[in-house]
């Protein structure tokens, strides 16, 4: 017998869903979807013990009223109320280092809409950990996706570690430069803004109250955003080549170039944890479904944090998405035809699509010097802050209250 040549039959693991990318959209989705039933696979290269571990990155977000349901919905809230910072106020001013923010500031407060909070701040600290715990029936895979071939009634994965899975629909959650979108053909619209956010906790004397704030200075906007007791989040934006030079800063000199562009209006400040730099640029996917292929988050759509919505798309992308594949099921549908993917790519465009092109223009009229764009903007924001309807109407969408909204963010499961 010649066991030399013999080769073990090896059948592809199957599933309804392979998902390609664990961070924070990919889990949150394989949970939607294992929760209603689906069978799924959810793919990284990275361990999630590395992933869910405490200085993993130092993000944290300004979670919509929209994103808090879906997190709701999902059973994963209550162990996060805790942590999360309430955004009661945020007020939006242009500012020069060392001169404060400008006497023409917009102020968005919660207490012009019904729902509470426009949202909360909550750290990836906690956000990612409670997400991993949650994966329940999911099969974690430690492999990346490499290749892909799509067939009549199902696509094969190719992972890392020389596995095959075969499922209906494979769901692209693995980030800006996405594999998995390039090998669909899908191409990017973008660029990069030739900036990067400092990110950092402070922790800071006097209460924050819940007000989140917006200087716009000439280099890029810097936000102080509140979190749960005396700390804040920041994100500094600055040029590419500062940025770099900011971070190669030790602690004491990055917070005294820090301390005359945040003020003293809470006290003396100080980091809390390590500071993280992240390159910032935009790019959004020209579909975000192709046969047997969906693209979800930063795969879709990697936007400007200006406007701290880049996980809210990506978590209003799971919602629509989980709705979409779960009504197709249950009508009995292959949930990986391309018409049932092009529904969900259809309830999403025209929102992603508006969000990309506000942000960008909001950095490039804000993150600018010029007097004249800089007396434009002053007389902008003296102009919203005094036409109620209209404050209230940004206030619900940054909120996540508006538009045709898939029922996890109401709070419902699909
Ligand atoms: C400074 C900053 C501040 C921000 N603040 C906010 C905010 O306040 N509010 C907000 O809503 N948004 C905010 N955002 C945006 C938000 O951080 C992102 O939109 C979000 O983290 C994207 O998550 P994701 O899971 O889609 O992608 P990613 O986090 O990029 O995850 C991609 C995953 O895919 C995996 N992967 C890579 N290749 C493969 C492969 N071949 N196979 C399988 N897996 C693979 C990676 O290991 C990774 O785990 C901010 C962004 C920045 C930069």
């Amino acid at each position: 017998m010649d066991n030399g040549s013999a080769r073990p039959i090896v059948h592809p693991m199957t599933y309804d869903v392979l998902i390609g990318g664990g961070g924070l959209t990919g889990t949150a989705l394989a949970i939607a979807l294992s929760q209603s039933g689906l069978s799924v696979a959810l793919a990284d290269p990275r361990p999630a013990t590395e992933r869910g571990a405490q200085g993993f990155d130092g993000r944290s977000y300004a979670l919509s009223v929209g994103s808090r349901n879906l997190l709701r919905a999902l059973g994963l809230w209550e162990a996060l109320a805790d942590t999360a910072g309430p955004i009661l106020d945020i007020r939006i001013s242009d500012g020069r280092v060392g001169e404060g923010p400008s006497p023409l500031t917009l102020h968005f407060d919660h207490t012009e809409i019904e729902e509470g909070p426009m949202g909360h701040m909550v750290e990836d600290r906690h956000l990612r950990p409670a997400l991993l715990d949650a994966l329940g029936d999911v099969t974690v895979i430690e492999a990346g996706v490499t290749a892909q071939t799509e067939a009549d009634d199902r696509i094969d994965a190719l992972l890392s570690n020389g596995d095959t899975v075969s499922v209906r629909v494979l769901i692209a959650c693995d980030g800006k430069t996405s594999g998995i979108a390039k090998r669909a053909g899908i191409r990017r619209t973008g660029w990069e803004y030739g900036q990067a956010a400092l990110v950092a906790a402070i922790e800071h004397e006097q209460p924050h109250n819940g007000v989140a704030h917006q200087f716009f200075m000439p280099e890029g906007p810097l936000a102080i955003l509140p979190l749960a007791g005396n700390r804040s989040s920041i994100v500094w934006t600055e040029k590419r080549d500062r940025a770099r030079a900011l971070t190669d800063l030790d602690d004491n000199a990055y917070l005294d170039l820090l301390r005359p562009r945040f003020g003293d209006f809470l006290g003396e400040i100080a980091l809390s944890g390590k500071r993280f730099t992240y390159p910032l640029g935009l790019s959004i996917a020209n579909r975000f479904a192709a046969p047997r292929v969906a693209l979800v988050g930063d795969a879709a759509h990697a936007v400007h944090p200006i406007a701290g919505q880049g996980l809210n798309a990506g978590l209003k992308d799971v919602a629509a998405l989980a709705e979409v594949l779960i009504d197709a099921r249950r009508r009995g549908e292959d949930i990986g035809r391309v018409d049932v993917l092009q529904r969900y790519e259809q309830w999403r465009r025209f929102d992603v699509t508006a969000l990309a092109v506000a942000t960008d223009g909001f950095n490039r009229l804000f993150s600018n010097d010029n007097p004249l764009l800089r007396a434009a903007r002053d007389l902008g924001l003296a102009a919203v802050q005094r036409l109620p309807g209209l404050r209230r109407t940004f206030i619900r969408e940054a909120a996540g209250l508006t538009g045709d909204r898939p029922k996890l963010l109401q709070g419902q499961r699909p």
